[in-house]
């Protein structure tokens, strides 16, 4: 079995729109009652997290934009986007979920745990350096990657991000940096517009940005098949010092804001493939982080079995290759060729 770290805080409900908003308190209310039930109950270690500091956010995030951001604190409601508020305890919330981010990082790293997940509020993966976006203040999973990087000394990071939505604050913050791999699938034409296959990375990062744009419809089966035949070989030939995993669950079949057919059972399976792979390129040493995911029952099912996955709880052992048989091609094997002939100049992926 191995030792998975979960990062939690009643603090993270602290963040609260004024009426109806999909990305509510609740989200991680129903995630923290499920961590309660006998077979999940001191099978996780937790670990409490702390405020990123300025110089922390700062790894990815502009003075300004901090500055901005922090000016939200103690008014009522403050709309930074047309999809993104901050209430009076906005900017402590968001400077905890980056801090969340780094407490689990550095368990990872320490050797306390073989794995975490930070399991807080509001997400990241939409924010940009200078703008909040898409239900966004920090970006908690780039704050953390540049904080392994320049902190921890660790020479490369992948981050995987399965959400439904592209993460675009994550793809443009290592766009033209090699010691960052970023991979993305995602719904595509959809929110934010961003991450078609020609999107690869500028400069010195020309490859290192790995972008799987779907149209609705891919099920457990196609996402398998995706992280095996495109992210598993990129990765094993990227050798990663961590990985890192924009976990969002709107990717659910019933997720009100998505058109995806992914089930828990599915989330399990994603997890195993990247656990094992990490396994052999670092240790295993795996950080997720919640971003989406808005049916409340399916993000608690499919974090639960993700959970599971990590300690070891080995539920899905031999079912990813039966899985993968019932894939639907016609969804997925024109987008495969198209990422592959994408990425054909930097990584070995016939
Ligand atoms: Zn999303």
């Amino acid at each position: 079995m191995f030792k998975t770290g979960i990062v939690k805080d009643d603090r993270y409900m602290d963040h609260v729109a004024s009426g109806y908003h999909p990305e509510s308190q609740q989200r991680l209310e129903v995630v923290y009652q499920m961590l309660k039930e006998p077979t999940m109950k001191g099978n996780y270690s937790e670990v409490p997290p702390r405020m990123a500091t300025q110089e922390e956010l700062e790894l990815i995030h502009m003075p300004n934009y901090i500055h901005l951001v922090a000016s939200t604190a103690g008014r009522s409601m403050t709309m930074l986007d047309p999809d993104t508020y901050a209430c009076a305890k906005s900017y402590e919330t968001a400077r905890l979920a980056a801090g969340g981010t780094l407490a689990a990082v550095d368990k990872v790293l320490g050797g306390e745990v073989n794995n975490a997940f930070a399991l807080i509020r509001p997400p990241g993966h939409h924010a940009e350096t200078s703008r909040a976006m898409g239900f966004c203040l920090f970006n908690n999973v780039a704050v953390g990657a540049g904080y392994a990087l320049s902190r921890h000394k660790l020479k490369k990071a992948l981050i995987i991000d399965w959400d439904l939505h592209h993460g675009n604050g994550t793809q443009h913050s290592f766009y033209e940096r090699s010691d960052v791999l970023y991979f993305s699938t995602h719904q595509y034409p959809y929110y934010p517009g961003t991450g078609f296959f020609s999107e690869t990375g500028s400069g010195a990062g020309k490859g290192f940005t790995v972008n799987v744009p779907l149209n609705a419809g891919p099920g457990d089966a196609e996402y398998s098949l995706i992280f095996e035949e495109i992210l598993e070989p990129i990765a094993l030939e990227f050798k990663p010092d961590i990985v890192f995993v924009s976990a969002g669950f709107d990717i659910f079949y019933r997720d009100p804001l998505g058109g995806m057919q992914v089930t828990p059972q599915g989330f399990a399976n994603l997890a195993k493939i990247i656990l094992e792979f990490a396994q052999e390129t670092c240790k295993g040493r795996v950080v997720f982080v919640l971003e989406g995911g808005y049916h409340l029952e399916g993000l608690r099912d499919s974090v639960r079995e993700v959970l599971k996955t990590m300690r070891g709880e080995l539920l899905v052992q031999g079912r990813v290759g039966e899985v993968q048989k019932q894939a639907d091609h016609r969804l997925i094997d024109p987008i495969i060729k198209k990422v592959k002939e994408a990425q054909k100049p930097y990584w070995k992926i016939d």
